[in-house]
């Protein structure tokens, strides 16, 4: 089959297990480049395939030393479909930590549900024993509920009033002005549902319950802030309420560690190109103008930048550092008030004539496709390949 990139609105429906391997192994390369991290040995990361989550994998295994178990929901290839980006990286990232003689394997389902809770503590208690850093790095548009089995939807939209800005598509470059109405009391409460903190809470209790937790375990999931320009549909959106929510749980789950002398924490990472950001209105147009300042700047990291600084300056660091609200800041070039000045003056001037000069959407662009294997220039894109890729620990 030959694998081109196909999309539909903001999503690729394809993607190419070639460039999806080389995407993880970049990553590879870059942590193997850093000082090893004094870290943790047996780690979950819940949500493993993509964005931050893979990189918490990553960074993980080849920084630590780490054994690692992936919790995620991908596709595998049927028939004429290609297989979802975040299965081809998850078989090309099991095969790396084979090579390299580490401990890896993957569950493959819904993470919200009771039985993938089950089948992954019965696969921690046969094979690792305990954890001692649980990622929580979900995204998701939708969750049934495992207890009552409502179904819930997350919604991007604010609270309280209509919001109108520019925003960009960022496949043809136009810019124009979009106005997201208000989210209902129901959508609110449903986003909360998706995006909040109940599941986080629902691993640790089960996980604690089936005593595979280590002393001094930690957990952390990831949150976002950013800029004033994107606080109503983000910080003060039905997102920003399930964020909120997110940080509720984890004082919980601080709580339920106690005994463990186990910590839970929030971390607020850096805007970037993932397959959820790019879902979020206006969003995408700051990000193609916070690349082109930190670019320039020098600052610039994708996710495994962020979170190899998570892990060897955070977590397993000197010092942790925490805001006043309890939370770990690894978004902290971002929010450098000399970057934030450049990127509102930036905003104020892009439109669809100035965009390619006054923002890096080349870059944003460029980033989307590498999410789904395109792009590389190593790869010959026409060349007929099989799109069956299987993952090792995954095979029936
Ligand atoms: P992503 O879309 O790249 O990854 C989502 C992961 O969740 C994938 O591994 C996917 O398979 C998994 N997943 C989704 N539904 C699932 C389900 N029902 N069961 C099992 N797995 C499921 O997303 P991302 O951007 O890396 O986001 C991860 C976290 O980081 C989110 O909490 C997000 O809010 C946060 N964050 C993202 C950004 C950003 O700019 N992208 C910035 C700060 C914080």
């Amino acid at each position: 089959m030959i694998i081109q990139p196909k999309t539909r609105g903001f999503i690729c429906t394809t993607a190419h297990p070639e460039g999806c391997a080389k995407n993880v192994q970049e990553q590879i390369d870059y942590v193997k480049k850093q000082a090893p991290i004094e870290g943790p040995k047996n780690v979950l990361v819940i949500g493993a395939s993509t964005g931050y989550g893979l990189a918490s994998r990553i960074a993980a295994t080849f920084g630590a030393g780490a054994k690692t178990i992936g919790v995620f929901f991908e596709r595998p290839a049927s028939d004429n479909r290609t297989a979802t980006a975040g299965w081809y990286n998850s078989a090309a990232f099991e095969k790396a930590a084979k090579d390299a003689g580490l401990y890896a394997k993957s569950i493959n389902g819904d993470a919200f549900s009771r039985e993938i809770k089950e089948q992954t503590i019965d696969l921690i208690k046969k094979d690792l024993g305990k954890i001692d850093l649980i990622i929580y790095s979900l995204a998701s548009p939708r969750r049934i509920h495992p207890v009552t089995g409502e179904t819930f939807n997350s919604v991007i939209k604010p609270i309280g009033k209509p919001f109108t800005n520019k925003t960009v598509d960022f496949h043809t470059g136009v810019v124009s002005e979009v106005t997201i109405q208000p989210a209902t009391e129901d959508e609110i409460r449903q986003t909360i549902a998706v995006m909040g903190g109940e599941d986080w809470e629902m691993w640790l209790e089960a996980m604690k319950n089936a005593d595979v937790l280590a002393d001094g375990v930690i957990t952390v999931s990831y949150s976002y802030i950013g800029p004033e320009v994107t606080h109503a549909v983000y910080k003060n959106g039905t997102i920003g309420r399930a964020k909120d929510d997110l940080e509720a749980s984890s004082k919980r789950i601080n709580q339920l560690l106690e005994s463990l002398g186990g910590k839970s924490f929030v971390s607020v990472n850096k805007a970037l190109v993932t397959q959820s950001s790019s879902a979020i209105p206006v969003v995408p147009l700051y990000i193609s103008q916070l690349y082109k300042v930190m670019k320039q700047a020098g600052t610039h990291e994708g996710c495994i930048e962020q979170i190899y600084r998570l892990y060897a300056d955070r977590l397993y660091g000197k010092e942790l550092e925490l805001d006043s609200n309890g939370r770990i800041r690894i978004d902290d070039l971002e929010m450098k008030p000399e970057i934030q000045k450049e990127v509102d003056e930036l905003w104020k001037k892009v439109d669809t004539e100035n965009i390619y000069t006054l923002s890096d959407l080349e870059g944003y662009r460029s980033e989307f496709f590498k999410l789904f294997g395109f792009g590389f220039k190593s790869i010959d894109y026409s060349k007929d390949i099989s799109p069956e890729v299987s993952i090792e620990s995954i095979k029936d």
